[in-house]
């Protein structure tokens, strides 16, 4: 396996993109926008100049590392010659499931075809092609090239062969896969995201603040982040569509999404991305501000 092509060249995509590369693999990074895969490349290269700083990463290697990525804005161009794609592309379904549909159309018949999915089912993805036993998750962590974890997600037609090549592959890239099948949430965010809507809960009936609510779960769990700014960090609209999809797909009104998570992507406080959430963000300061929403 070396050619392997990155569907999304977005925050995701280009850390996937950035650990093919940098272990030896050739790398085609697809993306609808130009102007995104400029971007991408810019990103990466400055993510490895801090691995060079680190002393992690030589400065040869990373020249050549780089000259290992080469950008498509055709998915037919990107992907004809992919040994694996791993699909990064925005989270939304009807967009992935015409993704799968024109991947298993122009990538080479023995392709895997892998998507970095948070919540759709890979299963419904394998569908849509005819090769549903070489359709598998392969779910990295944000961010890519730091995190060691590859959630590595069984469809219902995934085969055993696929699976282990998939978790042959994350090894190689110093990766740690776990194996695990596909029902809703996988088994990160099907953990993940009632913490995370238990403390916005907690929250909105009064129990605590945000600092006092972050700080418990640092200093009392050994989290290396509280649940609120984490979900800031996540961002507000991916961690509501997430609780929804559990909550759709179990049936069970313990994934309620809290009303305090929808009030606020409904107006827009994303968290991070928005520059406010439970948190305020100024660009350019660590500092972590309560957003004046919730201050006392
Ligand atoms: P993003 O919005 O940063 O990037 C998505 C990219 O996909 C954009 O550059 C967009 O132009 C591109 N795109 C959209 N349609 C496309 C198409 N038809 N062909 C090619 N490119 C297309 O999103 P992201 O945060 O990188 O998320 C990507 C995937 O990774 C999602 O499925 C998400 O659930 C998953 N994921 C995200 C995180 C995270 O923390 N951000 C963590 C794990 C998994």
């Amino acid at each position: 396996m070396k050619a392997i092509s990155v569907i999304g060249s977005g925050t995701m995509g280009n850390g996937i993109a950035h650990v093919f590369a940098q272990h030896g693999y050739h790398v085609s990074l697809v993306d609808i926008s130009a102007a995104q895969l400029e971007k991408a490349i810019t990103t990466i290269s400055k993510n490895m100049d801090r691995q060079v700083s680190k002393g992690t990463l030589s400065e040869s290697e990373k020249v050549s590392a780089l000259a290992r990525i080469i950008t498509f804005t055709s998915l037919e161009d990107g992907v004809k010659n992919a040994d694996l794609v791993v699909e990064a592309a925005t989270e939304n379904m009807s967009l992935k499931l015409d993704i799968f549909r024109q991947l298993d159309q122009f990538a080479p018949s023995s392709a895997i075809l892998a998507s970095n999915t948070s919540s759709i089912s890979i299963t419904k993805i394998a569908a849509v092609t005819k090769r549903p036993s070489q359709v598998i998750g392969m779910h990295f962590m944000n961010p890519v090239p730091v995190m060691k974890l590859v959630e590595v997600i069984r469809g219902y037609a995934t085969s055993d062969e696929v699976t282990e090549i998939i978790m042959d592959l994350s090894r190689n890239l110093s990766k740690e896969p776990v194996e695990v099948n596909d029902y809703p949430g996988f088994v990160a965010n099907r953990i993940l995201m009632p913490m995370i809507n238990e403390a916005i809960y907690t929250l909105y009936e009064g129990v605590a603040g945000v600092s006092e609510i972050d700080t418990v779960m640092k200093l009392g769990m050994a989290h290396p982040m509280g649940p609120l700014q984490l979900a800031d960090f996540i961002g507000l609209d991916v961690c509501l569509s997430i609780l929804r999809v559990l909550h759709d797909g179990f049936g069970n009104p313990k994934y309620a999404p809290c009303p305090l998570l929808v009030n606020m992507v409904e107006a827009g406080f994303k968290g991070v991305k928005t520059g406010e959430g439970f948190y305020q963000y100024t660009p350019g300061s660590k500092d972590l501000v309560v957003s004046p929403r919730f201050s006392k």
